[in-house]
């Protein structure tokens, strides 16, 4: 089964699990693995038995009996030397042929080995020669006795000697000691002894050989089911335990998975063995931790204010977190194909460990361009605008990508000063700041839009000035950062003279032109601290930051000079030239508050225009008839 780790995996696994059917119960590898494990070592178990029964125990009948027959063929063999020794001691003369013939006899029949086997002699009659046990044989012709199954075994030991003057034959003798016309089984083993015309012989006891091969049989089966059981038994306990802790497993990732118990903390499963389930449950909580950090970052970041917050709760995470040294954090502005250091704050362009080219074209960063993590540590120089290429530090760059596009990226220095890096280890950490970098991308994208948005309203689009809404909103944090430092701040209400006439004449879109063009006289001449602002139509308020009172009126001469000065090219006319009428109030000089003291400025205005215009006048408290604002 290889469903995939996704909805549609486990929706196919659920199917399969409730749909199994007979079929996917035959399947071995469906079956629970309580019942998988002792089936396995039942199937080897019985693989054991069979081949204990089949092979083994025929095997060790066959090796017995081997045994058996080479030691009764040496035994006969010794018995046959008596023969040869008598037989030496006729032709030397020693004996005569019936002395030789009687010692030897007599010295047969003393011959015992195994306890109580003996050997028996018959002549080529068949005529009984010797039988230690049966003496009333001797004698006795023995070609008409006849076996329990009707053969006439000595005539057919004759015909095996005369064919190949040695051999086995069976033979079924009455037992020694038994009662009456028992008989047993009994393989002899026959030798010709030409000389005398005798032969010698010795049997194997059947029923001693089966006695002790049914002992081997006894011993090897009761071995065999010792064994099994064992191994049963003992498949079912690691089986059971298995699955009962599996079972345990999948209890607690069934509840992690519906999300019981507490949602702050990571849930967990407990750990009760080392083995691969106890690795299981470990890496399983090492997961769960992973993923409740991340939860809890992205909790955190989501109720961050600005994307500097957000910046900065990152580069915390890698810095503090992680470990991972001077991490910077790059924004991208698509819209202006450059990018800058959004954090830290106060980083210095001089501190950058790429050329600065970046900053004015995002797309020579490569990890902007490709969109892919790019790291000298997987390949050297892999960046040519990384300033370091010729030494000991490496570099990996994180994109911010998100919906197809990079927002940003992050960059993670290391020099590690000659020692070696630990590429896994940084491998671990760069994998854990892209979980954190990911959970943190669609936070800054929305605040940065938010960012965006808020910026626009703030602003006026046709001259880009900000506008009354702007200073609605910043007028206080401008008269409190002016009262902290002591300082004054200049309000110059500006009103072209005339305008209307612009419209007249030329038509709106050339008043509009004007207008963008008077904005942009206006933002020229003041210093990049002040702020000018839209204020309506064709009104505009000069805000003059920290300024001594003796300097304002200059200011408000030299902007009114410079519109003066201004020529607003139309086709086909004349260039147009303009003036501004200026009223000019300072606060907190002329009142302590800045809505009151810009209505100042406003009445000066209305002065300057009483006055014939292109004039800027200073407001004074005569020009104020009493009432309250
Ligand atoms: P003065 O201030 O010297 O008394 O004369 P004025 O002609 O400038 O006076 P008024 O305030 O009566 O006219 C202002 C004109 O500015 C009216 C309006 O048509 C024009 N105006 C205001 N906003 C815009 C704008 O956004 N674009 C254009 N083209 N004209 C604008
Ligand atoms: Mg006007
Ligand atoms: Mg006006």
């Amino acid at each position: 089964m290889t469903d995939t780790c996704n909805k549609k995996g486990m929706i196919t696994f659920r199917q399969k699990q409730e749909n199994r059917g007979i079929m996917g119960f035959l399947l071995i590898h469906n079956w629970p693995i309580k019942v998988k494990i002792p089936f396995i070592s039942f199937l080897g178990v019985s693989l054991i038995l069979i081949v204990t029964f089949l092979w083994f125990l025929p095997f060790i009948e066959s090796r017995v009996m081997e045994g058996e027959e080479k030691s009764t063929i040496q035994t006969v063999d010794v018995a046959y030397g008596v023969l040869e020794h008598f037989n030496h001691l006729e032709l030397t003369g020693f004996y005569n042929s019936q002395q030789a013939k009687e010692q030897a006899r007599l010295a047969i029949n003393r011959l015992r080995y195994r306890d109580s086997e003996f050997f028996w002699i018959i002549d080529e009659t068949p005529k009984m020669v010797l039988h230690p046990k049966y003496t009333d044989l001797f004698g006795k012709d023995l070609s008409g006795i006849t076996d329990a199954n009707g053969m006439f075994p000595f005539r057919e030991l004759l015909l095996l000697v005369k064919e190949k003057e040695k051999g086995f034959i069976e033979l079924y003798w009455p037992k020694i000691a038994a009662t009456k016309g028992e008989q047993s089984r009994k393989i002899s083993y026959v030798k010709q002894y030409k000389p005398w015309g005798w032969i010698i012989g010795s049997e194997i006891d059947m029923d001693e050989v089966e006695r002790v091969v049914s002992g081997l049989r006894l011993i090897t089966i009761a071995m065999a089911g010792f064994f099994a059981v064992v191994t049963m038994l003992v498949a079912f306990i690691i089986g059971r335990s298995i699955a009962t802790r599996l079972v345990k497993v999948i209890a607690g990732l069934k509840e992690v998975a519906q999300g019981r118990g507490s949602s702050d903390q990571a849930q967990c499963i407990a750990i009760t063995s080392t083995d691969e389930i106890g690795t299981l449950s470990f890496e399983f909580n090492a997961l769960m931790d992973s993923i409740s950090d991340l939860s809890s970052f992205r909790k955190v970041i989501e109720e961050d204010e600005t994307c500097n917050e957000v910046y900065s709760r990152l580069w915390d995470v890698f810095a503090e977190g992680l470990g991972l040294k001077s991490p910077v954090i790059y924004e991208v502005d698509e819209a202006h194909n450059v990018m800058s250091v959004a954090y830290p704050l106060n980083f210095h362009e001089e501190e950058l460990h790429c050329s600065p080219d970046i900053l004015d074209h995002c797309g020579m960063c490569k990890a902007k361009r490709t969109g892919h993590p790019i790291s000298s540590l997987s390949f050297h120089k892999v960046c040519k605008q990384f300033l370091h290429i010729d030494e000991a530090i490496e570099h990996v760059c994180i994109p911010m990508s998100i919906g197809g596009g990079i927002i940003g990226v992050v960059q993670f220095i290391f020099n590690e000063q000659n020692k070696k890096f630990d590429r896994e280890k940084i491998a671990i950490k760069i994998d854990k700041a892209s979980q954190f970098i990911k959970e943190a991308l669609p936070v800054v994208e929305s605040k940065r839009l938010t960012a965006t948005l808020r910026a626009s309203t703030l602003v006026d689009p046709m001259t880009g000035l900000q506008n009354r809404r702007f200073l609605q909103e910043c007028a206080n944090n401008l008269c409190s950062g002016s009262k902290r430092r002591g300082k004054q701040i200049g309000l110059l209400m500006c009103d072209l003279d005339f305008f209307k006439q612009v419209n007249d004449t030329y038509g709106h879109d050339v008043g509009d032109e004007v207008l963008k063009k008077t904005a942009d006289v206006l933002k020229e001449t003041v210093r990049q601290s002040d702020l000018v602002v839209r204020f309506g139509g064709e009104e505009f308020i000069i805000i003059l930051v920290d300024v001594e009172s003796d300097e304002v009126m200059g200011l408000a001469e030299k902007l009114r000079k410079q519109v003066e000065a201004a020529e607003f090219p139309v086709a086909g006319h004349p260039p147009i030239k303009k003036t501004i009428s200026i009223g000019i109030s300072i606060y907190p000089e002329d009142e302590d508050g800045f809505w009151k003291t810009l209505k100042y400025a406003d009445v000066a205005l209305y002065k300057a225009k009483e006055g014939g215009r292109n004039q800027s006048v200073r407001f004074t408290k005569d020009m104020w008839e009493g009432q309250e604002y």
